[in-house]
């Protein structure tokens, strides 16, 4: 089996201050959560953004601030979120892609939350790619039910992405896939063989989704975007998720990637 490659998603849109005080929120915070968390053994950092008053936020020149502060620093590889909380218009949420970047994360359709609707519409999408395809910048497909993943082949037939194509499957997120065993080798069965795949489990579901992954040869994103809990009643550090996946798999007998081994994994340019 590959090695095991670790995302930290550390902030997200959602999760505030209040709720969780080691959320980090600005540029500085995120640049310092993520070296510590490289620390622990993460090998993809997956950026969002916020403005003063932890509202997310789509100003490129936030995203531009945390990767200038971790230059040099680190060996992460940083990708970018594409995703709508932000600001929902093709412009606003294709201006960050200038902000230099390995990797960005590609919502390929859209889902009905319990109280708004997350509308990608096809040309939005593929605007998103374009734009990746022309900075060099290599998509995480955000899968929130199968019909994603037909939609991102798709991209790939019309030449807006390359194989080896790369997936996240959102899963446990009320509206979309249920975070189910089930439900992850059911997606499994539509990649190309080629493909690679880390899995995000919402809540309570990102250890049991994350372990299952490791098991089953798949990649893991945790952090605090998608998790504020350490367990049932007392909240995490985005260090401490991190930590307790490497623990699981050197239990589980998979070794961690470093973010070189990653980029390999993933088909990236080396450094
Ligand atoms: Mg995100």
């Amino acid at each position: 089996m590959e090695k095991l490659i670790i995302t930290v998603a550390p902030t997200g849109s959602l999760p505030r201050k209040e709720q969780n005080p080691a959320v980090p929120i600005t540029p500085q915070e995120i640049a310092d959560c993520a070296l510590r968390c490289e620390d622990a053994g993460a090998a993809i950092l997956h950026i969002h953004v916020r403005d003063q008053d932890q509202n997310p936020s789509d100003d490129p020149k936030l995203f531009r601030q945390v990767v200038e502060l971790l230059e040099g620093r680190t060996e992460l590889i940083l990708q970018i979120s594409t995703g709508g909380r932000a600001g929902s218009t093709l412009e606003s949420r294709r201006a960050r892609l200038e902000v230099p970047c390995e990797m960005a994360s590609l919502t390929t359709g859209s889902v009905n939350f319990p109280r708004s609707a997350y509308v990608n519409p096809p040309e939005l999408v593929e605007g998103l790619a374009l734009k990746m395809k022309e900075q060099g910048i290599k998509p995480e497909m955000e899968i929130f039910d199968v019909s994603m993943i037909q939609n991102a082949l798709r991209l790939r037939d019309q030449g807006l992405a390359q194989d080896p194509l790369h997936f996240d499957f959102v899963m446990g997120l009320p509206g979309a896939q249920p975070a189910t065993i089930d439900q992850l080798v059911h997606l499994c069965h539509y990649l190309p063989p080629d493909a690679t795949w880390t899995v995000a489990g919402v809540a309570a579901s990102q250890l049991v989704m994350g372990t299952h992954a490791i098991l089953m040869g798949g990649h893991v994103r945790v952090g605090l975007e998608d998790n504020i809990y350490y367990r049932k009643g007392e909240l995490a550090t985005n260090e401490m998720l991190v930590q307790r996946i490497v623990r699981l798999a050197g239990e589980l007998g998979r070794q961690v990637a470093t973010p070189a081994e990653a980029r390999r994994i993933l088909s990236l340019p080396p450094r």
